[in-house]
């Protein structure tokens, strides 16, 4: 199993926000998180990345638990987060974006990991030198899972991608993702629906006022 989160409480300055949460995703599957604004995605995938810390249960990755674990930890193990607002800087170029994550983690071979997301996705190389406020919302989120590829390359979230992305682009990120699950990589998606999802996904989960249970796609038919 690549993730594994069992019983997993999480509050917010008290409020009790995520409950009970049970979610796993075998190695190598894709994997909706489905809920409407407010639901708890986001506070969830920022629980998984080590952002925010659970009041009770456990995550797991590859059979270690990582509840533990601060962040930066996680993302040693290859674990990244695509957020939901692209987070760019603006005046840095889209190549220097990527590269944020490898020099403030010290990633000796940034430059590879780089050009391997070039390779995935030419069509930011060709604007690799340009700033990052030149681009279009649909084409910096590109970049934003550009950056999110380059500390991880094992088990990546991905808070609401499609999110106000034009339909061409939003087509792009479908078989980028896809092209990423084919490289084997273990992928969650949040979305507030499965419009996007849904072909993509082996399994979906629901969320809903801070519960998880079976979505769509029942995870546990993914499982067997
Ligand atoms: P959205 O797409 O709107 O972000 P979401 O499903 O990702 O929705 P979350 O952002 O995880 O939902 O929010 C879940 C709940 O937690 C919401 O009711 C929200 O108001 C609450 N919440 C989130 N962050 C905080 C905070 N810092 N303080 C208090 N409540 C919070």
């Amino acid at each position: 199993m690549s993730l594994e989160i069992a019983n997993l409480d999480v509050s917010i300055e008290g409020i009790s926000i995520l409950r009970d949460i049970n979610l796993s995703i075998p190695q190598g599957q894709m994997a909706g998180l489905i809920g409407h604004n407010g639901a708890g995605k986001t506070t969830l995938i920022r629980a998984i990345m080590g952002l925010l810390s659970a009041t009770r249960g456990s995550i797991a990755f590859k059979g270690q638990d990582i509840s533990k674990l601060p962040s930066h930890r996680r993302a040693n193990l290859r674990i990244s987060y695509m957020p939901e607002d692209r987070r760019l800087i603006p005046d840095l170029t889209v190549s220097e974006n990527m590269l944020m994550p490898a020099w403030a983690n010290n990633i000796k071979d940034g430059e590879e990991r780089l050009k391997w997301v070039y390779s995935l996705m030419p069509e930011i190389a060709d604007f690799g030198e340009r700033k990052a406020l030149q681009l279009s919302g649909g084409q910096q989120k590109l970049v934003a899972l550009g950056r999110a590829l380059i500390p991880g390359r094992e088990l990546i979230l991905l808070d609401e991608p499609f999110e106000g992305v034009a339909p061409v682009l939003a087509r792009r990120l479908s078989e980028v993702i896809a092209d990423l699950r084919a490289e084997g990589l273990t992928v969650l998606i949040a979305e507030s629906d499965d419009s996007h999802s849904a072909d993509l996904v082996d399994a979906t989960w629901r969320i809903e006022r801070g519960s998880v249970s079976a979505g769509r796609k029942d995870p546990s038919a993914s499982l067997a």
